[in-house]
């Protein structure tokens, strides 16, 4: 099953990208894993897929050991600080970034481990009180600040957008989100050039490939829907 939705999916990102005169190998898939056992993980990367994203440190951190080495793992959830040591030398992106104390813990923990940590910067395009993110209105200033930090590099930016049962609804929100990124990469700020998109889940990831999305985030439409009664 899995590996019947995986090429579903991607036959999906294809079509969208043909659609909208883009390349597909601009979009990278990230087969969302939370919740999941480590079997159908194994399962997915055995269908082809080696980039995983994962919402929660402890459970990446758990998951990394048991998966081959060339897995990626990019962190897609909300991270407090003193949870960074969990996912700094596992995670080869952190996708929500989203404020200056966060990317300076971030930074910091990377520099004790002599690296660098690709970021993004999550945007909360919707205004949605519910969800974390800049917003779009201080998402300069925000990027101005965080790029002075030695340790990380902006590689560009995020959001999740609202839930919703009609995917069109949320192409406004993708659509300002690449104009976002193209308006702060046109003020040559030191150290920024963003150039990924991570945006589209599985309700509405086809529209996002449409308005640019360079990764989207699908978990539901890969592994099915998530129980979150089971206890782990
Ligand atoms: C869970 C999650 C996803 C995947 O959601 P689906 O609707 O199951 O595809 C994507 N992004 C983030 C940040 C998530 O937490």
């Amino acid at each position: 099953m899995i590996k019947e939705n995986l090429e579903k999916v991607l036959a999906n990102i294809k079509a969208a990208c043909e659609r909208s005169g883009r390349d597909p190998g601009e979009v990278t898939l990230i087969a969302v894993s939370k919740t999941k056992p480590v079997e159908m993980i194994r399962e997915a990367y055995e269908a082809g897929t080696k980039v995983f994203g994962e919402n929660k440190p402890q459970e990446l951190r758990d998951k990394v050991p048991q998966l081959p080495e060339d897995v990626q793992w990019h962190m897609i959830g909300h991270l407090q600080r003193n949870k960074i040591k969990y996912v700094i030398d596992k995670a080869c992106m952190i996708h929500s970034v989203d404020s200056e104390r966060l990317a300076e813990a971030i930074s910091a923990e990377a520099s004790r481990r002599g690296i660098c940590m690709p970021i993004l910067v999550e945007v909360n395009m919707a205004g949605e009180e519910t969800k974390d993110g800049i917003a779009p209105e201080d998402a300069e200033d925000f990027i101005r600040k965080i790029s002075r930090l030695p340790n990380i590099r902006i590689e560009g930016l995020m959001t999740i957008a609202p839930f919703t049962e009609n995917p069109e609804d949320n192409r406004i929100y993708f659509r300002n989100l690449k104009k976002l990124c193209v308006d702060i990469n046109g003020k040559n700020i030191d150290n920024v050039f963003m150039c990924k998109l991570s945006m589209g889940m599985t309700g509405d990831y086809v529209v996002a490939v449409e308005e640019g999305a360079t990764m989207v985030r699908v978990g539901t439409g890969i592994f099915g829907e998530r129980d979150y009664t089971v206890v782990r």
